[in-house]
């Protein structure tokens, strides 16, 4: 895949952002040219341009809603992105149960659990909670990050209000096993949030089948625009809002929407959805042909280990003993190629990432990790060059 105004890229770097996808663009066209040929207005307002915002909000709210397998379209809570929407659900849920708790005279504060290789904004999300007097505790993981039910039940306890396990795990690919570990949280009498910003195109991930009461998804990481999310609330699931305002999103999220973002957002998602099986298909066949190549060299390894159980199609990760993550990203962009180490977001920082640490990843190795996400449009031949690029690094 070729990128850039006056350079040539290869980007493999999916899993920190996606380009834009056609359907995106043009449905955000509109909202994007000056007046007097681009049309606006705010979704609230009662005037005419405002009430035909409105009715392209509401429908992208019901189209978003069909397609990650909500029940109504007032399930859908749009907001400015993943980071957002895993705050809201998290605070906003454990502060509505402690609520819920209290009025019921129970004086217990209230605890939380989740696993140690979430993205850093439901961890945050969870640093926050203890601040506000919440326990918050960790279910153990394998070497792979994988979590069985039995692990879970281990720390379920009667105070255990939430609990919130991603979908997919965004620096190493694997896969948890959502439904299983949603309906022993709920037999435990916890809520259950999943982060499913890497779920979302990539496995099947179907609100409603799955039994969430909340989840997470990022427009941008699908081909929608930056500065999108969306919070899948399932009707009825306590929840208190801390955003403030105009009360616009019925009250869950108040400010105004961004309708331009949310018109790409619910194409980008509709499409990543309808287009899913074809592109894990082509997806799961570079991911393995990459492991291969890469794995035949002396030094690299898999980060983790691939026989242990499900890993979504579009990431590759592998360590590189006595190199560093940073050059090997340098050097490869000086060639040309757009991958990662870790996460994007703590990319700036020398220290291994919290996710492979939680892996049991020793630390001079995890120095040495890159992530290697396919897109849409990443084909072999991206892949071959990358590795002839790859092989020239590290020798
Ligand atoms: N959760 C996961 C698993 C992610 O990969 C990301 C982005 O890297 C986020 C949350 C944050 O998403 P956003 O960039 O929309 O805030």
């Amino acid at each position: 895949m070729l990128f850039g105004s006056n350079r040539t890229y290869i980007y493999l770097d999916n899993a920190a952002t996606t380009p834009l996808c056609d359907a995106a663009a043009e449905a955000m066209a509109p909202y994007m040219k000056a007046a007097p040929d681009g049309t606006f207005g705010n979704a609230n307002s009662l005037h005419s341009i405002g009430r035909e915002a409105f009715s392209e909000l509401e429908d992208a709210r019901a189209r978003v809603a069909r397609a990650l397998g909500a029940q109504r379209p007032d399930e859908i809570v749009f907001t400015s992105g993943a980071t957002e929407a895993d705050n809201a659900a998290i605070v906003g849920m454990a502060l509505a149960e402690r609520d819920r708790g209290r009025l019921r005279g129970n004086a217990a504060s209230g605890r939380v659990v989740m696993s140690r290789i979430e993205h850093h904004a439901v961890l945050h999300s969870a640093a926050m909670l203890k601040r506000l007097g919440f326990e918050v505790d960790f279910v153990d993981n394998d070497a792979s990050g994988h979590i069985g039910v039995e692990a879970l039940e281990r720390v379920m306890r009667e105070d255990t209000v939430l609990v919130s396990i991603m979908a997919v795990n965004n620096e190493v690919g694997t896969v948890l096993d959502t439904a299983a570990l949603a309906e022993a949280a709920h037999r435990h009498g916890a809520l259950f949030h999943a982060d499913a910003v890497q779920a979302l195109g990539k496995i099947p991930f179907n609100v409603g089948a799955l039994g969430v009461d909340a989840a997470s998804f990022s427009s941008h990481k699908v081909g929608g625009p930056q500065g999108v999310g969306v919070m899948y609330l399932k009707t009825r699931t306590p929840f208190v809002a801390y955003m403030a305002g105009g009360g616009q999103e019925r009250g869950m999220r108040s400010g105004t929407q961004n309708i331009a973002g949310i018109l790409g957002c619910a194409a980008a998602v509709e499409h990543a959805v309808a287009f899913q099986p074809a592109f894990a298909e082509r997806a799961a066949k570079l991911r393995d042909s990459l492991y291969q190549e890469l794995c035949s060299l002396p030094k690299v390894s898999a980060t983790v280990r691939l026989e242990s159980g499900e890993f979504a199609p579009h990431i590759v990760n592998v360590c590189v003993s006595g190199m560093e993550s940073q050059t090997m990203i340098l050097q490869l962009d000086l060639r040309g190629f757009c991958v990662s180490g870790g996460s994007a977001c703590s990319s700036n920082s020398l220290d291994p990432s919290h996710v492979l640490s939680a892996l049991g990843v020793k630390r001079n190795l995890a120095q040495g990790s890159l992530r290697i996400s396919f897109g849409e449009i990443t084909d072999e031949a991206d892949v071959a060059s990358f590795v002839e690029a790859f092989k020239e690094v590290v020798s």
